[in-house]
């Protein structure tokens, strides 16, 4: 490649437009190079953050995600196309071997697993090896990557990354986007409030919308993305001073954005003080791992939460939600159904549910728990 920017290193050419900003320079540079982001879920918030931190020239990026790439994603997973689609591979895979192409000076690790308590403080750590094979508890280095981005799509793991992130005081940059609205947050362990202030209980299983049952605006993912980029940025270079210290709101359909202070929001008090930042109790991190089993000769995988719902599950509730996807029958004890053909598992068996007002779940028409835990999110938020 030829370097367009004769007085800079061939190794810092292509930031030339970006050294040019405060706070960057050869030395910020120098510093994104040294610095190491986790990016939890790639999707559409992940794809695009993960770009645009590749193309900043982030030395080490760590992208975790459990899915593999489907048709329907390709309207604003941006690092993907028909042909991971058809292949059905892996996007944490599909999403290395695009960035590589983007960026090959940086590192890049993908792991395809779901985030578990067993796995969350291990996945933060900086491994040596570019194999992008990690195993658990070995070889295991002190220092922890400096951002945590969450790009997630189900509550359990948003709660779980934000213990972790606490525990370790890892920066934490935060973002949900569902139907036309988003939320982003910047979370600097110590210095404000934590996910745990704000809303201390996670909402119940089936009772919030996600992409899959209410849709998602893909310019408004781009958006958040870009924010959350941006923040991650900011932690990097090292300048925390500059974080976001709202609860900012985006609407652009409606033309509506709110910031929301949060100079109080950190729950401090003797009353009710946040049981994780301030009491320091992990409990989603300390949780043992939702329990998946297959289920002997039937084909199908239980999944039994590791952590209990605070409420039962308003089943009505839940099969309303998923009626657009399937057929669905609420009982007094449970709701059961099957999802409509799209989808479909490699052996074409439809797809069945059947969850229990304490959320286990059996999930039918497949063997492998990763993909039964992506229905539970993409359609129960769990
Ligand atoms: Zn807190």
């Amino acid at each position: 490649m030829a370097n367009s920017v004769p007085h800079l290193p061939d190794e810092l050419a292509r930031y030339h437009r970006q050294m040019l900003l405060p706070d960057f320079g050869v030395a910020g540079q120098r510093k994104l190079g040294a610095r190491a982001a986790l990016i939890v879920g790639c999707g559409a918030l992940g794809c695009l953050a993960a770009e645009l931190l590749a193309r900043a020239g982030v030395g080490h990026l760590i992208i975790v995600d459990r899915d593999l790439v489907e048709l329907t994603n390709l309207q604003r997973q941006t690092l993907f196309d028909e042909h991971d689609a058809a292949e059905g591979t892996p996007k944490a895979i599909a999403a290395t071997q695009r960035l590589g192409r983007i960026n090959s000076a940086i590192r890049i690790t993908p792991i395809v697993a779901d985030l578990t308590p067993g796995n969350v403080e291990s996945l933060m750590r900086v491994h040596g090896s570019d194999s992008g094979v990690i195993e658990l508890g070995a070889r295991e280095s002190a220092r922890f990557v400096e951002v945590v981005v969450d790009c997630t799509d189900n509550f359990q793991t948003r709660y779980l990354i934000n213990d972790a992130c606490v525990k370790h005081h890892v920066p934490l940059v935060y973002a949900g986007v569902v139907g036309v609205s988003g939320m982003l947050m910047t979370i600097r362990p110590g210095a404000g409030p934590c996910l745990r202030c704000l809303f201390p209980e996670a909402p119940a299983p089936g009772t919030t919308p996600t992409c899959d049952t209410a849709g998602v605006l893909g310019p408004l993912v781009g958006m958040a993305a870009s924010m959350q980029a941006v923040e991650a940025m900011k932690v990097l270079l090292g300048r925390e001073d500059l974080c976001s210290t709202t609860l900012t709101e985006i609407g652009p359909w409606h033309n509506r954005f709110r910031e929301i202070a949060l100079d109080n929001a950190r729950r401090v008090g003797d009353d009710d003080p946040c049981p994780c930042c301030v009491r320091r109790r992990f409990e989603h991190l300390d949780a043992v791992n939702p329990e998946s089993a297959t289920l002997c000769g039937t084909r199908s995988v239980q999944i039994t939460p590791g952590h209990s719902p605070a409420h039962r599950l308003d089943l009505s509730e839940v099969a309303r939600r998923l009626a657009p996807h399937g057929a669905f029958v609420a009982t007094p004890h449970l709701v059961r159904g099957a999802f409509f053909r799209e989808q479909e598992t490699e052996s074409n068996n439809p797809i069945t549910l059947t969850i229990f007002p304490d959320a286990r779940a059996i999930v039918g028409g497949t063997t492998d728990a990763a993909v039964a835990r992506s229905i539970l999110a993409r359609y129960l938020g769990v």
